[in-house]
């Protein structure tokens, strides 16, 4: 999509400290970093959110959250964990409208969020 912040950066045209990149998935750090681990994993393809996915969808969102664990495992996370959140549209105060997963790491993360 033209003006999707998150296409751009998938097509190269933002600069984002990539951490990986296939065919269909780019991850990079959050540019404002919640825990000494932060980076979102997103789809090339824009999709706005998570509501807009279908079943068509669904290998997708599975490679999604694999290379998302995979991701933290190779930054010394397997042990302990993480958090893996989706916000979606208003009510989950999502920012970016093009789906993404934040992965974070490296420090004991509240819940339930506020
Ligand atoms: P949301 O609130 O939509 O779930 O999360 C959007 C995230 O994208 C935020 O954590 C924000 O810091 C991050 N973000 C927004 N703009 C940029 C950007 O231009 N570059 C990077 N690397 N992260 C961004
Ligand atoms: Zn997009």
């Amino acid at each position: 999509m033209a003006d999707c912040i998150f296409c751009k950066i998938a097509a190269g045209k933002i600069p984002s400290k990539k951490i990986y990149e296939d065919d269909e998935l780019y991850a990079f750090h959050d540019i404002s970093p919640q825990a000494p681990v932060h980076f979102l994993v997103i789809p090339k393809k824009h999709i706005s959110n998570i509501m807009e996915t279908s079943s068509e969808d669904s290998a997708l969102l599975g490679r999604l959250l694999h290379k998302a664990q995979a991701l933290l495992s190779e930054r010394g996370c397997a042990e302990k964990g993480g958090r893996f959140v989706i916000n979606c549209k208003s009510d989950g105060m999502q920012t970016v409208e093009h789906i993404h997963i934040h992965v974070l790491g490296g420090r004991v993360l509240s819940w339930p969020p506020g």
